[in-house]
Order: C-alpha cells, then sequence, then structure tokens
C-alpha cells in the first residue's frame, strides 16, 4: 500500500491546556477508506481538522505523498472536507454550491458546468442543479455537500460524521453510496465516526482512538476478532471479558468450560472477550456452565437471553427461532472458540499496524 498521507508523532493543546492529541502516528493509505473511530471527545475531531489544514499541530508532521504539509494553508493541501452540518450557501442554488471550489480555482463556466454535472450524476442529484437547499430533503442536502467536495477531485476527501443529521434509513443509503464512490473512484477517503457498526460497514482500515492516543489500527476484522484491549473490544461490539487460565496444552479454562487449544498461547493467566453470540445455551445438564434464565427478548433475526451465572450475568444472543427458555428455566451455557478472542498482555498498541 502506497502511503498517501503520514501523519507523524502529532501533538495538540488547546488554549486552555488541554491536551487533546499525545504524538500519534498513523498512515492513511492511497485509494482506501481510513475512519478515525472513537467516544465523543477522544480527538477525532481535532486530527482531521489537523490534516485538513485548518489547525496546525504543537509538534509533529503531516507528510502527503512524500511532501512535508505541516505548515501549507488549507486551500494548498489538495483535500476536501464534508461536515455534519452539510455547511450549503442558503441562498445559492444546487449548482452554484457545487461550483464554489471550482470557481475559487478559476475554472472556466463551461469547465466548471461539466464538473458539477458530473459530480451530480454521481451523487443521483441530476436535474436538481436550480433547487436552493431549503428545497432539499436533508438527505440530498447531504449528496450536494458532497457533490461539491466530490468535484474538487481532491487528493483526500475529509469527512466528519458525515451521516449524524441523517435518520436510520438515509444513513444506510449514503453510507452505501459513500462507499461505491469510493471504491469505483479510488478515492483516498478519511471518515471519522463515534458509530463502530458505521466504522465496520464502510471502511478498510479503521483507527481507533482513546483519550487522544490511537488505541488500534487495522481491518474491521482485524478489530472485532483480535481486539488488543478491553477498551477495543468493548468499543467494537457488546463483548465481556473475563479471567481466564491457559493450560500448558493450550486450552483456556473459564469456570467449568474448556476452549481451544491454541498452541500459540502460553500458560498462565488471561483476560478473555466473549461476543454474545459465542454462546450457546441448552437445558440444564451436567455439563457447560450452569445458569438461570433472567429475561429474554426476541429481536427478529436473534433473540436476547440473559442468564445469572457464576461468572456474572451473561447476555446470549441466539437465532431466532430457537428453543424458547422461560424466565427462571435453569440452563447449561457453553461457549463456541468463534467469537472469543485472547486479550495478550503487554502488547504494543500499534502493533497490527
Ligand atoms: P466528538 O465525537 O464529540 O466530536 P471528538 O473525538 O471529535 O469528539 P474533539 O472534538 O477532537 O473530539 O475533542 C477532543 C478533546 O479536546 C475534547 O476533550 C474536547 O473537549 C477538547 N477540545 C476540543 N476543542 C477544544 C477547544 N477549542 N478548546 C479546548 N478544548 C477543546
Amino acid at each position: 500500500m502506497r502511503p498517501g498521507l503520514e501523519i507523524r508523532g502529532v501533538t495538540k493543546s488547546y488554549a486552555n491546556g488541554y491536551k487533546a492529541l499525545h504524538g500519534v502516528d498513523v498512515h492513511i493509505p492511497d485509494r482506501r477508506l481510513t475512519t478515525l473511530l472513537g467516544p465523543s471527545g477522544c480527538g477525532k475531531t481535532t486530527l482531521l481538522r489537523l490534516v485538513a489544514g485548518l489547525d496546525t499541530p504543537d509538534e509533529g508532521q503531516l507528510i502527503f505523498h512524500g511532501e512535508d504539509v505541516t505548515s501549507k494553508s488549507a486551500e494548498q493541501r489538495d483535500l476536501s472536507l464534508v461536515f455534519q452540518s452539510y455547511a450549503l450557501f442558503p441562498y445559492q442554488s444546487v449548482e452554484e454550491n457545487v461550483c464554489y471550489g471550482l470557481r475559487m480555482q478559476g475554472l472556466s463556466a463551461a469547465s466548471q458546468r461539466e464538473r458539477c454535472a458530473q459530480a451530480l450524476v454521481l451523487v443521483g442529484l441530476q436535474g436538481l442543479e436550480d433547487r436552493m437547499p431549503h428545497e432539499l430533503s436533508g438527505g440530498q442536502q447531504q449528496r450536494t455537500a458532497l457533490a461539491r467536495a466530490l468535484a474538487l477531485q481532491p487528493r483526500i476527501l475529509l469527512l466528519d460524521e458525515p451521516l449524524s443529521n441523517l435518520d436510520s434509513n438515509l444513513r444506510r443509503h449514503i453510507r452505501e453510496d459513500i462507499r461505491s464512490l469510493q471504491q469505483r473512484l479510488d478515492l483516498t477517503v478519511l471518515y471519522v465516526t463515534h458509530d463502530h457498526a458505521e466504522a465496520m460497514s464502510v471502511s478498510d482500515r479503521v483507527v481507533v482512538m482513546q483519550e487522544g492516543r490511537i488505541a488500534q489500527i487495522g481491518s474491521p476484522r482485524d478489530l472485532y476478532e483480535r481486539p488488543l484491549s478491553e477498551f477495543v473490544a468493548a468499543f467494537m461490539g457488546d463483548a465481556v471479558t473475563f479471567d481466564a487460565e491457559v493450560d500448558a496444552r493450550g486450552v483456556v479454562h473459564l469456570g467449568p468450560l474448556q476452549i481451544g487449544p491454541d498452541p500459540g498461547l502460553r500458560r498462565g493467566a488471561v483476560r478473555i472477550v466473549v461476543r454474545p453470540h459465542a454462546w450457546r445455551i441448552a437445558p440444564a445438564s451436567s455439563a457447560g456452565l450452569p445458569g438461570k434464565v433472567l429475561r429474554s427478548a426476541f429481536l427478529g433475526p436473534s433473540t436476547e437471553v440473559w442468564v445469572h451465572t457464576t461468572l456474572g450475568e451473561i447476555l446470549v444472543l441466539i437465532p431466532s427461532p430457537g428453543a424458547a427458555y422461560a424466565c427462571g428455566a435453569p440452563v447449561s451455557l457453553f461457549l463456541s472458540a468463534q467469537g472469543v478472542s485472547v486479550l495478550l498482555p503487554s502488547v504494543f498498541s500499534n502493533a497490527s499496524e
């Protein structure tokens, strides 16, 4: 992978002394969609603004296609930014909005119209050139903002929570549009979100941030299946962590349950991450982890069952329609190795890079 944008040792403190980024190192590869994912306040927007050139880092460098752009202005960086509030000019038509950056670049009127028409086709808004922003739905406004960014044909497209003002159906559509545009046009996209499902569904690569640092970098699958920390495991889904023991054969013991073996594991205490779908539930028997059903909820394709056990309350996700378990029913739980990850102690947080 050619390194499109290198973020090297970037730190940033605000005027009130708050340090929002602590030496962040990431590379954003060309022609891929990379997301910055993390809870509110972890520094995603701060990092995106530094990349965009809207702010400057206290320390560190931004290297774009081999060129140091740290002290270059936003205009000199050849990138486009789409915010969560679409920031359309309210008294300009769709076409005028889309042409805004092209006008600034001094393109001829004919070239502007041509680029605008292409961009509107890409986002499915052809025919709406003359509409004003207040005559558009929220989804159409967001598509207009996207067309405005695409018309500039930037080296990198920066999207800051682009779906957060949309309802859930529209979110899905626009998310799919963004992903398909990125793949069709081979765009380099840096996408900020706090929603792990959104990040998983659109990304080639996810950068998980925690309190101004990188917690882990990897493909959506890597992060889900091989989280390096409890923070990443919990952030990527409904995972629960347990203390467990690995024996000399590499079998993981959790209470009466055994998982594995994995010859790569060393004997001793470990933390394991268990996803709700890794549990199997069966009528009470002498095998498995004994428990009592507390409550269950039918979710359509799957059913949630909460079970009280000696290891605590456990959420089990079983495919529907499965056997119905009445409240108070005694059951046995089993674990399949799929859906269980072992957290290895003292791993370097960027090890998956
Ligand atoms: P969100 O998902 O809520 O947008 P974020 O991950 O994008 O959050 P940032 O906006 O980058 O987070 O903020 C990172 C930290 O820096 C937060 O603790 C925030 O309060 C702080 N911060 C952001 N802007 C400023 C500012 N101008 N002055 C002081 N502190 C700031």
